[in-house]
């Protein structure tokens, strides 16, 4: 019976070799991987497709949200066909636990901040009180937080068009400057 077997050492080499063509180099960490899903086919892993879309930079700044946001200001990330706020993602990913049911909160304020030292757990009340304080103490201070509608990007992109620095606009809207920089890339608000 046994003699019908054919050797297992071939098998396993025209399986490595019938793989080979699939391997592909992440386009974040460099490293060789087959990817599982067609359509995952550019990042060995969540983490680094999760990590390229963000613009990472120095501790005490804001990492920006490069890719779609909500209509409220967060960044917009899929899994699996399902939507996730970005810094939801971020703190999942750099703290290794899941927020659950709890909020995620920014510290600076700042809704496509994916920097997991600005992001701390809080609950519901914690961020409308948190709201309630920040936009009272930023009231005409050039802190002022991201309070955009939805009927004021048209306005920004027209103020663009027109030649008027990001700058001035943030001032204007009371918005950092990166909210008005990814609106002019098309990055967030592009379906408005
Ligand atoms: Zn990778
Ligand atoms: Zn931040």
């Amino acid at each position: 019976m046994s003699v019908l077997k054919p050797p297992t050492h071939s098998i396993n080499r025209s399986n490595k070799m019938s793989k080979l063509h699939l391997l592909r180099t992440c386009q974040y960490c460099q490293s060789l991987f087959i990817p599982k899903h067609h359509s995952h086919y550019k990042h060995c892993s969540l983490s680094c497709r999760f990590w390229s879309k963000v613009e990472i930079g120095p501790h005490n700044k804001c990492w920006i949200w490069k890719a779609g946001c909500f209509t409220d200001g967060y960044g917009l990330f899929k899994i699996a066909g399902r939507l996730k706020r970005a810094h939801r993602v971020a703190f999942q990913l750099s703290h290794k636990i899941s927020p659950g049911p709890a909020q995620v909160l920014h510290e600076c304020d700042n809704t496509i901040c994916c920097n997991p030292d600005h992001l701390f757990l809080g609950s519901t009340q914690d961020n409308t009180a948190d709201r309630v304080k920040k936009n009272r103490s930023a009231r005409g201070s050039k802190n002022g937080s991201a309070k955009l509608m939805e009927a004021d990007i048209p306005k920004i992109r027209k103020l663009l068009f027109q030649g008027f620095t990001q700058e001035t606009i943030a001032k204007q809207f009371k918005i950092g400057q990166a909210m008005i920089s990814s609106i002019k890339r098309g990055e967030c608000w592009g379906h408005v």
